[in-house]
C-alpha cells in the first residue's frame, strides 16, 4: 500500500485570447455598490471616468434614483449601465434603473474633447432634419418634436438610440436609428487576434487546499488582488458581473493568464428569485456570452447574486452552482485584520471562502492571512481545482 503516493494534478491552461484595440480607455472604473438586508436588495453599477464634468452628471442622476428608492417602500434597486465611445468623438453613458418592476433609462452623450453634455440638437440640427429621419421616428408613433423635448438618446457602434420612458406599462421605448440615416460613420472594430499558450500548473492534492472566491468584481482593486495572489503563488476564483467585462477586459485577461478561474455572477446582479425564467436565463446567458466573446473563455461555475436561489432557478442552468463554506464578513468588516482573523481562526482543509473584490480592506487582508496560511501548509486553488482534488482523494 502506498499511502503516501503523491498524485500530481496537471492543469493545462491553453487559452487563446483575442486582443483588440482599447476602445474605452476613458472609462476608468465601474463603481459597484451592493447592499442587502432581509427586506431590501441594492445593486448599483455605473462607470466612472476621471472627468468631473462627466462623473458629476451621472452621479447626480444616480443619487436622485437612490433617494427615490430609499424614501419609498420597494424591495429591489438595480442600476445597470451601458457605455460607448463612437468614432473617438461621442461618449455615451446610459443608466438603466430598475426599482422593483419599474425601469427608467437615462442617457448622456458627451463630446470626447470638450466633455460637454450634448443635446439631440447638437447631433442633428432640428431645423435641418431629413425625411428619412422623420419617417423612422414616426414609425414608432412618436413626434419629432417630442424627441427633441425629451432629449434622451445615446449611441452604440451602429445606431443612434432614442429613448422614451413610458411609466404606464413599466417599460421604455427604444427607437434605433441607423447611423447612415443621420450621416455619422460607424465605428470599425479591430479583429486583430493574438494567441497565447499558458504553461502547466502542478497541484499536490494531498496538501491542505482552500478556494478563495471574490464576488461582484472586477473593481479598481482586482488587479492588485491578482498581483498579490501571484506573489504568493496562489490562485482564486472570481465570480464576476457581466456588465463589467468590457471595461475590465485587461484585468480579466491577466486573471486568466495567471491561472485563476472566472465564474458567472449574473449580468447586472439582479435578485434572480424575483425574476421569471426567461429573465434568469438571460442574466446567465448574457454573461456567458460576453465572457466568451471578450476573453475567449467559458465559465463552468456560477454563484447567484445575494446567494439567493431556489429549485426553480437551479434547474435553469447547467453551470455548477457554487456556494461557500466560510464567510469572513468582509463586506461590513471594520478592518483588514478583522477579515484576516476571521479566516485564520476558522479555516479548514477544503473550505470555499467568500470575499468581495470591491473592498480595499479585503485586498489588504490578503497580505495578512495568505502568508500565515501558507506557513500552516495550505495551498490556494480555484473552485474547479478544489473539486478535482476532492474527487481524486475520494477515489
Ligand atoms: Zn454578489
Amino acid at each position: 500500500m502506498n499511502k503516501h503516493k503523491i498524485i500530481l494534478l496537471v492543469f493545462l491552461i491553453s487559452l487563446s485570447f483575442v486582443f483588440s484595440l482599447p476602445k474605452f480607455k476613458i472609462i476608468n472604473n465601474v463603481t459597484t455598490i451592493i447592499d442587502e438586508d432581509d427586506n431590501r436588495k441594492i445593486s448599483i453599477n455605473f462607470p466612472t471616468t476621471d472627468i468631473d464634468k462627466i462623473d458629476n452628471k451621472v452621479k447626480k442622476h444616480i443619487n436622485t434614483i437612490y433617494n427615490k428608492f430609499i424614501n419609498g417602500s420597494n424591495e429591489e434597486l438595480n442600476i445597470d449601465y451601458k457605455f460607448n465611445i463612437l468614432n473617438n468623438k461621442f461618449i455615451s453613458i446610459v443608466i438603466i434603473s430598475t426599482i422593483d418592476e419599474n425601469v427608467t433609462v437615462k442617457a448622456f452623450v458627451f463630446h470626447k474633447k470638450t466633455f460637454k453634455l450634448l443635446s439631440l440638437n447638437d447631433i442633428i440640427d432640428k431645423n435641418n432634419i431629413s425625411n428619412n429621419f422623420v419617417e423612422e421616428v414616426n414609425k414608432n408613433g412618436i413626434s419629432v418634436n417630442l424627441i427633441y423635448q425629451n432629449n434622451n438618446f445615446y449611441f452604440d457602434d451602429n445606431y443612434l438610440h432614442i429613448i422614451f420612458n413610458t411609466k404606464q406599462n413599466n417599460s421604455f421605448t427604444d427607437i434605433p436609428i441607423d447611423l447612415e440615416i443621420i450621416g455619422i460613420d460607424k465605428t470599425i472594430t479591430s479583429t486583430a487576434r493574438k494567441n497565447i499558450e499558458f504553461p502547466y500548473k502542478v497541484i499536490d492534492p494531498t496538501k491542505k487546499s482552500i478556494a478563495l472566491t471574490f464576488d461582484d468584481g472586477p473593481t479598481k482593486y482586482t488587479k492588485k488582488i491578482i498581483q498579490t495572489l501571484e506573489k504568493y503563488d496562489a490562485n482564486a476564483t472570481f465570480f464576476i458581473i457581466g456588465n463589467k467585462v468590457e471595461i475590465y477586459k485587461d484585468t480579466l485577461l491577466l486573471m486568466l493568464k495567471n491561472g485563476n478561474e472566472i465564474g458567472n455572477h449574473s449580468y447586472n446582479h439582479k435578485w434572480l428569485t424575483k425574476l421569471d425564467d426567461e429573465e434568469v436565463i438571460y442574466q446567465i446567458k448574457k454573461t456567458q456570452n460576453i465572457i466568451k466573446e471578450k476573453l475567449n473563455y467559458e465559465p463552468k461555475i456560477i454563484r447567484f447574486p445575494y446567494g439567493a436561489s431556489n429549485n426553480k432557478i437551479k434547474n435553469l442552468t447547467t453551470l455548477e452552482i457554487v456556494k461557500w463554506t466560510l464567510d469572513p464578513q468582509d463586506w461590513h468588516a471594520k478592518s483588514s485584520k478583522y477579515i484576516a482573523n476571521n479566516i485564520i481562526d476558522s479555516v479548514k482543509d477544503g473550505d470555499i471562502i467568500i470575499l468581495h473584490d470591491s473592498s480595499k480592506k479585503t485586498l489588504d487582508s490578503l497580505e495578512i492571512f495568505i502568508p500565515k496560511l501558507i506557513s500552516q501548509g495550505y495551498n490556494f486553488v480555484t473552485v474547479s481545482e478544489l473539486n478535482k482534488i476532492v474527487e481524486l482523494r475520494n477515489t
